[in-house]
């Protein structure tokens, strides 16, 4: 039977954009095909922050940061902390990809127009231990334009193919089975939806109108996690989390509902680490939700104060923005699904930055003048202002006491007491009575402070939380935020999938979050952040090459 081209690419986010993009470039004939509209072309990217993992470049060294491809390794080592012959492929594509980040990464981007905001994050700052988890300098690149501004060149080149007649794009188009023949992947079949005029990530129509069968020498599997299917989620939740959360809220659209993972399994793909993933715990109910049960993660500065639902405050080092499953297993342990930020108007305004793009406008439309306007006054950025004052999950009081009166109303169970957290927070508060002090928290406060970034953009002056001057007190109920797939379809670093029988299948690729962002899991348990996004690019790019060369 005739092909209806080189090469079938089964989802257009980025990992897809990318392959498609390296296919067509490379002179092959590519079908994308996605189950939403064209209106979502770019999936899950186009709605996130656009940080990108960069190692030693131009931006850090500009900052003083002395960074490393030894350092990075070492981070990445203990983070991932690879334990099992399963982490082969993993620890192989976790290698080449931490070389590609401190090598090749920047200047390719750079080449397809990407630039970058010029004050590099410190995100995931670790759990204290220089052999551990996280990263320890600052490394989080947000890209000029935010998460658009990652899809625009890929969706650019894509549509350049499709003026060329390389690439042809099916969208409302689900796959339902990879078809195979004498062993060989050869193509898709499945149904095609009925038109959807719902605006970007919003929910789609699921209502079948036809069916569709479509054949290539090769498939591209690009279709995302399983962080938008709770369900699924709580099926693979591992026991070292604790009990999986009653309720959660969603970080991604309905799309990423994990359903091509079976689906490549039935075609005999073998699947690794289902039980590595990488949920958030600073999870906001968005007030104004454009997906269902749509969450907001609070990207935070290290200094609010962090407590249990009982009131107890976090122990070092599960601090804000340090180490996000370790206190993710912690607050499971509680036996409440939810802890709480207390904070003062002066570490909102400068330590609160949300993720996803439409948060950030200033950094989307790519405006120095609105970017410039979170430096100065007294409020935080727009959108951060707007959860305060809408939010769900924000109780806003000028004293202690009705600050917790506030919070107990708002959890609707009189778990906390005023006078307990009033003694946690003196006796940290004291802490700022010398420029030296014991609390592991107010130390992380003066070491952030010694990095220029953090002074100038994401760390308030140290101040004590009960000072009226810095006032009114703020507390946010944080609630579990699913996010990402860290397990995935196990690939070669030609990102050709395995068989059950651990043979590869032939013409089977798998790229971007369904293969754990590289080889079935390269993070392996954790993550140093601005790898996702990243593994999708070096992924979908070993892909694309690799396929037209096999097809060639
Ligand atoms: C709000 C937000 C902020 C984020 N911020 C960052 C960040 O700053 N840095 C970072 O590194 N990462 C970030 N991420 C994570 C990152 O954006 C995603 O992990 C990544 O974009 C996933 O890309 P993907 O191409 O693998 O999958 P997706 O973007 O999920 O795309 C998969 C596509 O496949 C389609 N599909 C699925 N199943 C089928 C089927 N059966 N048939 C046809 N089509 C199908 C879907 O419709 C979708 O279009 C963020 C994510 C979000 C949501």
């Amino acid at each position: 039977m005739a092909e209806d081209a080189d090469v079938i690419v089964v989802g257009g986010g980025l990992a897809g954009l990318v392959a498609a993009t390296e296919l067509t470039d490379a002179g092959r004939t590519a079908i994308l095909v996605d189950q939403e509209g064209e209106q979502s072309l770019g999936g899950q990217a186009f709605w996130s922050l656009g940080g990108l993992f960069l190692v030693d470049s131009p931006e850090q060294r500009r900052l003083g940061i002395r960074d490393s491809h030894d350092l990075a390794w070492q981070d990445w080592l203990g983070a991932a902390d690879f334990d099992s012959d399963d982490d082969h492929w993993p620890r192989q594509w976790a290698e080449a990809y931490v070389a590609f980040a401190a090598g090749e990464k920047r200047a390719w981007l750079r080449a397809m127009g990407l630039r970058f905001f010029p004050v590099v994050g410190w995100a995931e700052r670790g759990d204290g231990d220089a052999m551990g988890h996280g990263n320890s300098v600052p490394r989080f690149h947000v890209t000029w334009g935010a998460g658009p501004g990652v899809v625009e060149p890929f969706a650019r080149r894509a549509r350049a193919a499709v003026a060329r007649g390389l690439l042809t794009f099916r969208f409302r188009h689900r796959v339902d089975a990879l078809t195979l023949t004498h062993g060989a992947v050869d193509g898709v079949s499945g149904s095609i939806l009925a038109p959807n005029a719902a605006a970007r990530g919003k929910s789609s129509n699921r209502e079948i109108v036809g069916e569709f069968a479509l054949r290539a020498q090769a498939v591209i599997v690009a279709s995302g996690g399983i962080g938008g299917n709770a369900e699924l989620v709580r099926k693979n939740w591992p026991e070292r989390l604790g009990d999986p959360p009653r309720r959660m809220v969603c970080g991604v659209p309905d799309h990423v509902d994990g359903r091509m993972i079976a689906i490549s399994q039935r075609a005999g793909a073998r699947l690794i680490h289902p039980d590595r993933m990488w949920h958030y715990v600073e999870g906001l109910q968005n007030w104004d939700p454009i997906w269902p049960n749509h969450g907001i993660r609070i990207l935070p500065g290290p200094s609010s104060m962090w407590f249990d639902a009982t009131g107890e405050r976090l122990p070092a080092p599960l601090y804000p923005g340090y180490d996000t499953l370790g206190t993710l297993a912690h607050i499971m342990r509680t036996g409440y699904d939810y802890s709480w930020f207390v904070l003062t108007q002066s570490i909102i305004r400068k330590e609160f930055a949300l993720s996803g793009s439409e948060q950030n406008p200033d950094l989307t439309g790519r405006s120095w003048a609105m970017t410039a306007r979170r430096a100065i006054g007294k409020s935080a950025p727009a959108p951060v202002e707007a959860f305060k004052r809408r939010g769900a999950d924000f109780v806003v009081r000028d004293n202690l006491e009705e600050l917790v009166a506030g919070m107990n109303a708002l959890a609707g169970d009189p778990l906390l007491e005023a006078a307990h957290l009033r003694r946690q927070i003196e006796a940290r508060d004291r802490q700022f009575d010398n420029p030296f002090a014991k609390d592991m928290q107010i130390l992380g406060i003066h070491n952030a402070r010694k990095y220029f970034g953090d002074r100038l953009a994401r760390v308030a002056g140290p101040h004590r939380i009960l000072d009226p001057r810095h006032g009114p007190l703020i507390a946010v109920r944080l609630n579990i935020l699913t996010r990402k797939t860290l397990g995935g379809l196990e690939t070669d670093l030609d990102a050709r999938v395995f068989g059950e029988d651990r043979e590869i299948i032939p013409g089977l690729y798998a790229v971007g979050e369904v293969a754990g962002f590289g080889g079935g899991g390269m993070h392996g348990y954790r993550a140093l952040e601005g790898t996702f996004l990243g593994g999708c690019l070096f992924s979908g790019r070993n892909a694309g090459r690799a396929a037209a060369a096999a097809v060639a």
